[in-house]
């Protein structure tokens, strides 16, 4: 599923193609991945896409207030928002309007250059949601803290008074926004932290050694345009390739890049995780999964890098 820096990718690779750009009318296709997809249709034409901002895993679309001929009764006078979230199959890019379309293509946008916006999702994991003002801000209350923005006190008193599993705080979207299964994984592994310590047995110390490699290993990311693990595709159609650095996700079985150890895989907050069982030593008592033999390697990579369910589809936790 795209995460912060894959997500931060689509957003630079829009803010670059589409703002400014006037919505001229819009076409659905298949709908159950949008909130109220009528809303789209009624909302979205006259309204110019003013920013394109990244909020955690999702992106939101500013659009102006509706064309003068609209009437305040319905909204229409006042800005709003455009929800997207990828999902783990979600694609959105602009292409000429003449173009046919790519298979499982969902939502057309057609705007005032001749191209239309388009979203396309084969699984349909994503969600597209038209937000007023008063429902944006509903929307995003229950969300914590940009891990590129926290603050070093800030990040230490989210981890260090929490019970959980250090690995299900990072993933936890109430803490903080926009990591997900790698970057978490890639982090605990640079800061050598076990996933399943618990957030309050880690010392402030640790928690600013995280802090500063979860922020240093998302910007690297960015820049290298995010990881392409299963398809994820830039706002141009182009892979990221940050997957070239990964040093635990996904790397059951093979040699730790520091200490040679072979990386381990457990499930920890009920996802796969990577970590070096020797660089990062596991709480007491804590079993990871047996090593991988041969045969089964391949079925469990496949499993870390496409078959794990988003973590929700519903309105309060992207
Ligand atoms: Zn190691």
């Amino acid at each position: 599923m795209p995460e912060l820096p894959e997500v931060e990718t689509v957003a630079r690779g829009l803010r670059q193609a589409i703002l400014g750009r006037r919505i001229l009318s819009v076409t659905l296709g298949k709908t159950d991945f949008i909130d109220d997809p009528a809303a789209l249709e009624q909302h979205l034409p006259g309204r110019q896409i003013e920013a394109v901002e990244r909020y955690g895993k999702f992106m939101l679309l500013r659009l102006s207030a509706g064309g003068e001929n609209r009437v305040a009764a319905n909204g229409d006078a006042a800005p709003a928002s455009l929800l997207v979230h990828l999902g783990m199959t979600g694609q959105i890019a602009p292409s000429p309007a003449g173009q046919p379309l790519e298979k499982h293509t969902h939502v057309c946008l057609l705007l005032d250059d001749g191209r239309e916006l388009r979203y396309t999702d084969a699984r349909r994991f994503g969600r597209i949601a038209y937000l007023t003002k008063e429902l944006l801000a509903e929307e995003l209350s229950g969300f914590g803290a940009d891990p590129l923005e926290v603050s070093k006190e800030e990040f230490a008193d989210r981890i260090c008074g929490r019970r959980a599993r250090i690995k299900a705080l990072l993933l936890d979207q109430s803490a903080l926004r926009g990591v997900g299964n790698i970057y978490a994984d890639e982090s605990l592994w640079k800061a050598k932290i076990h996933p399943a310590r618990l957030g309050a047995n880690l010392s402030r110390k640790q928690t600013h050694t995280l802090r500063r490699v979860l922020q240093d290993i998302l910007r690297k990311a960015i820049v290298l345009r995010g990881s392409s693990i299963s398809d994820f595709l830039d706002a141009e159609g182009e892979p990221g390739e940050y997957q070239r650095h990964h040093r635990a996700y996904g790397r059951e079985g093979k040699n730790c890049c520091r200490c040679k150890t072979l990386i381990r895989r457990a499930i920890v907050a009920g996802r796969s995780s990577y970590f070096c069982p020797r660089c990062q030593p596991s709480p007491r008592g804590f079993m990871a999964l047996p090593p991988a033999g041969k045969n089964e390697r391949k079925s469990k990579h496949r499993n870390a890098s496409h078959a794990e369910k988003p973590q929700t589809r519903n309105r309060k936790s992207p």
